[in-house]
């Protein structure tokens, strides 16, 4: 039984009436799970109404684990000098390509701590390297605080930076990072300094701005209040009516293990909650992904009732919620049962939401659950030798380029 007050709330946003923040709150803290699912799916099939449901062959390769930010819910970073802290080198990222597409995949998410001894030049060679290999290959690439690190490390501003990488290769840059977009839950995450809420909302206005097309994301369940997370909502559909440039939106739950945060995950149920209530503000944002890495190939079917038009990545190597405790894995005929069970039809999709084709499995012979090497391989070198041919930042940079200056200086 819900409140009068409730039902009319209900009632307008099943109209499909823009909700205010009161409003979104009432909603979020009050209305039964069902309700709220109920009306995130009328947005659904408002939005897509040919019971589609897509999803992306991709590997979310980490060039890097060494950084300098120390956020604490991350359990992936090491501490410059580390002898776990590895970066692959041009060969490896190649070698990985090259597996990506073997299996049906076109693109990269390709993200990475942030590395003191990097250079802009390294990324511009990377991606004209692999431009220049692999042409029809894609690199959604560098979450807005790895762009405002390079950009702060090169001393250029930042639609400088996002420039010459697009200049290199760069096609869309991920919505890692955001966390929640309010700041006195960055301060408490140790997240403030990486990037403020303004500054990660200006490097998604500058990547729109400069033609790019770009996610957006919110990692839940640390500090924040309810209200918090909706102020996030709030913050990405402003900057979304002013731009259109977001693609798409994605949530998952904090992730405790091996964390100095620590602390306990979120449930399902809040997980599907967050999504509807994402579902419901942000009316203008045209997918929504589930994020069944964290949450499990149940619950991310599940999602598909919750509102969520797209079942992300088959994701054929992921690091970093692996190493806080997420271990959720499934291929794409997994992930494609999880769809037509539910009901919708199953559609591979590119970097920009349009529509490629049927399972690719359907058509070529890929062998079930590939597991491809994650990160660095048993016995590889953590930092490869070429990385030696770029300027240091770091006292443990500089004293292994100052050991081998003269015959790797460019
Ligand atoms: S979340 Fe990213 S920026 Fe923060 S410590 Fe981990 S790798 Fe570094």
């Amino acid at each position: 039984m819900i409140s009068m007050p409730m039902a009319r709330l209900v009632e307008r946003v099943a109209g499909g009436e823009r909700l205010s923040p009161e409003e979104a709150l009432a909603l979020y803290t009050e209305a039964p799970t069902h309700v709220l699912g109920r009306l995130a799916d009328q947005v659904r099939a408002r939005k897509h109404p040919d019971r589609l449901v897509t999803y992306i062959i991709d590997r979310n390769v980490n060039y890097t684990n060494v950084c300098v930010a120390r956020c604490s819910f991350c359990a992936f970073y090491r501490p410059v000098g580390s002898s776990d802290g590895y970066v692959l080198s041009f060969e490896e990222i190649f070698r990985k390509i090259e597996e990506t597409i073997a299996v049906g995949g076109g693109q990269f998410l390709l993200q990475g701590g942030h590395n003191p001894d990097i250079p802009l030049q390294w990324y511009e060679d990377l991606f004209r390297a692999v431009k220049q290999q692999y042409p029809a290959f894609r690199l959604h690439a560098l979450s807005p605080p790895e762009v405002i690190h390079i950009s702060r490390l090169s001393g250029l501003p930042v639609p400088e930076v996002i420039r010459r990488l697009v200049a290199a290769g760069l096609d869309s840059i991920p919505g890692g990072g955001a966390e929640i977009l309010v700041d006195r839950v960055r301060k408490l995450l140790h997240c403030y300094g990486k990037a403020t809420a303004d500054e990660w909302l200006n490097v998604m206005r500058h990547a729109h701005h400069a033609g790019l097309r770009t996610t957006a994301t919110m990692m839940y369940g640390t500090v924040e209040t309810p209200g918090e997370r909706l102020e996030h909502l709030f913050r990405l559909r402003e900057l979304q009516d002013q731009t259109g440039g977001f693609t798409a939106f994605i949530t998952w739950s904090y992730q405790p293990d091996h964390t100095e945060l620590a602390g306990v995950e979120a449930t399902g149920i809040e997980y599907l909650r967050t999504l509807a209530m994402a579902r419901l503000v942000l009316d203008n944002f045209d997918n929504l992904q589930s994020s069944w890495v964290t949450q499990g190939g149940k619950v991310g079917q599940l999602s598909l009732g919750f509102g969520a038009n797209d079942m992300g990545s088959v994701m054929i190597e992921e690091n970093v919620v692996r190493a806080a405790g997420a271990s959720y894995c499934m291929d794409e005929v997994e992930i494609v049962r999880n769809i037509e069970d539910a009901g919708f039809t199953a559609k591979r999709r590119n970097m920009h939401y349009e529509v490629l084709g049927d399972p690719f499995f359907r058509e070529h012979h890929v062998a079930r659950m590939t597991t491809l090497a994650t990160a660095k391989a048993e016995g590889e070198a953590g930092v490869p030798t070429e990385l030696l041919n770029y300027p240091a930042r770091s006292r443990e940079g500089k004293a292994a380029r100052g050991d081998t200056a003269g015959q790797n200086a460019k």
